[in-house]
């Protein structure tokens, strides 16, 4: 087999692989189709991206979204890699142009819309190319259950079963409900997966529930005190979204609103200035999210407590996927319980369900509402202990970092960040960042995380080599910024 360790460090500049990674590669290499269910942030793309380094041929990767596929291109290009994307945003000779490409073998990785897979000039190129591995990713969308429903990811299995010689099948989803599970594993056209469920806790992820008095007034003090730092607040309606927006800007922060109802022009500009940095914090409903790939979020705040385990767990889980601390805070007020009653037991008139079918839906979303109520009034029992179970997982008494635990003082202080690094140093290696994401146009977590700034502030790496050593070198990133980094620790 091929050594996935040598490609794990050469692209990706890591020494290890993070639970489940190594399971769901080598069962790829050996064949076999998987189906894998992993929460944001535990590292799902290189699950597909390696067995696609490791493989002669083409992987193609079903991604529903423009901006994710735009990011994860880039990623792969910062990387030393080629790969290419095929989705609406390219004008009709652009596609051309790619599909050209590809044919040719230029590039290893190839995300695709899943409306392209059945059109003739896609199907032209995929049946008489070498693919060799197939990846979906954000499976759920297959699923009618969900919110993120896709019709045609419904076809994907008509695409695969088209291949004389069947590529290798992967699907990939932070969704944990059983539902959804089921309908992935049955209408992917998926061949007996190994199935791999990853544990959903989130260490890095503090959890709070508030009910403060003014729920702004307790966002402008966040915020006060969390300068310079990125975050998301979601709100429960369009025009709440804007007034928090224009409350807080008014109050100095630069603070943009999100929401469906605006144009798809304005709504990249937004996500653009959010994923560059040049606006730190969105108000948001839950049409954003998706497409967010964004890794140094710190912090989301709801503004309102939603209707679902599963809805509030999958945005607060936008924080932190760079595996550093981040905090996810719930605010919460009895109206809330009010206002989303009232969201259930409104069913649009023209929903074809008996009145048994809507008693039915109706008393299970009550039910969700329920434990949602549970949660953000939990007085003994720790948040992340709620959530776990609630996903079906043990989960120990006490977190030590959410506010119930953080309340009944237990304190076993959770671990501190103790590793003493030259905050000057730190500063300067960042603004030199900050100046090349600048100048490149790619957001300055693409050019070095806040882990490799932290380390390279510590170790003072002198060498490629001592550069080598920290965690996210490599070879792509030494040769483009190992220099400039070299030269800076030195001149310090
Ligand atoms: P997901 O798609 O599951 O939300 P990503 O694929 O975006 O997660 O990965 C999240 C972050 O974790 C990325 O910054 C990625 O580079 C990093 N990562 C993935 N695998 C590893 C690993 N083995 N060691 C260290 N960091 C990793």
């Amino acid at each position: 087999m091929k050594d996935i360790y040598g490609i794990l460090k050469k692209y990706f500049g890591y020494d290890s692989f993070r639970p489940g990674q190594e399971k769901i590669i080598t069962s790829v290499l050996g064949g076999r189709d998987v189906f894998a269910v992993m929460p944001t942030g535990a590292g799902k793309s290189v699950c597909y991206q390696i067995p696609a380094l490791a493989m002669e041929g083409i992987t193609l990767v079903i991604s529903p979204l423009i901006s994710l596929m735009q990011d994860q291109v880039r990623n792969l290009k910062a990387m030393g890699v080629r790969g290419a994307y095929l989705n609406s945003s390219l004008t009709p000779s652009q596609i051309v142009l790619a599909t050209k490409n590809a044919k040719k073998g230029m590039y290893k990785i190839i995300y695709v819309a899943p409306e392209r897979l059945n059109t003739p000039a896609f199907l032209d190129f995929a049946m008489n190319s070498d693919i060799s591995m197939i990846a979906i990713d954000e499976a759920h969308c297959i699923s009618q259950w969900g919110q993120d429903f896709r019709p045609a990811y419904l076809r994907i299995s008509e695409f695969i079963a088209m291949f004389e010689k069947r590529p290798v099948v992967a699907a990939f989803t932070a969704t944990a409900t059983k539902k959804v599970k089921d309908d992935i594993v049955n209408k992917s056209g998926l061949v007996h997966p190994v199935i791999y469920t990853g544990g959903f806790d989130r260490p890095n992820l503090s959890f709070a529930a508030e009910e403060p008095i003014d729920r702004l007034v307790y966002v402008r003090n966040y915020l006060a005190a969390h300068k310079n730092q990125s975050g998301i607040i979601y709100c429960l309606t369009r025009q709440e979204t804007e007034n928090a927006a224009a409350v807080l800007s008014s109050c100095g922060f630069g603070v943009s609103a999100y929401h469906a109802g605006m144009t798809d022009e304005d709504r990249r500009r937004v996500q653009e200035d959010f994923i560059y940095g040049r606006v730190n914090i969105i108000t948001a409903t839950s049409a954003f999210g998706m497409g967010i790939d964004k890794p140094d979020v710190r912090f989301v705040i709801h503004l309102n407590m939603p209707a679902r385990m599963e809805d509030y767990y999958q945005q607060a889980g936008r924080a932190g996927r760079d595996g550093e601390r981040a905090e996810c805070i719930l605010l919460y007020s009895p109206a809330d319980v009010r206002i989303n009653r009232f969201m259930i037991e409104q069913i649009p008139d023209n929903d074809p369900m008996t009145p048994e079918e809507r008693q039915e839906y109706i008393r299970s979303e009550l039910d969700c509402l329920q434990q949602m109520i549970f949660y953000s009034t939990s007085k003994h029992t720790c948040l992340r202990k709620r959530i776990l179970v609630y996903f079906g997982e043990n989960a120990p008494s006490h977190c030590n970092n959410c506010s119930v635990c953080r309340r009944n003082v237990i304190t076993v202080k959770p671990a501190e960040d103790v590793r003493n690094y030259d905050r000057a140093l730190y500063s300067k290696l960042k603004a030199h960042c900050r100046k090349l994401s600048l100048f490149g146009g790619v957001p300055l977590y693409t050019i070095a995380s806040e882990s490799m700034l932290r380390d390279m502030a510590s170790l003072k790496p002198k060498t490629t080599a001592q550069l080598r050593l920290i965690s996210g070198f490599g070879e792509e990133k030494i040769k483009r910024y190992g220099k400039d980094f070299i030269n800076i620790i030195n001149s310090f």
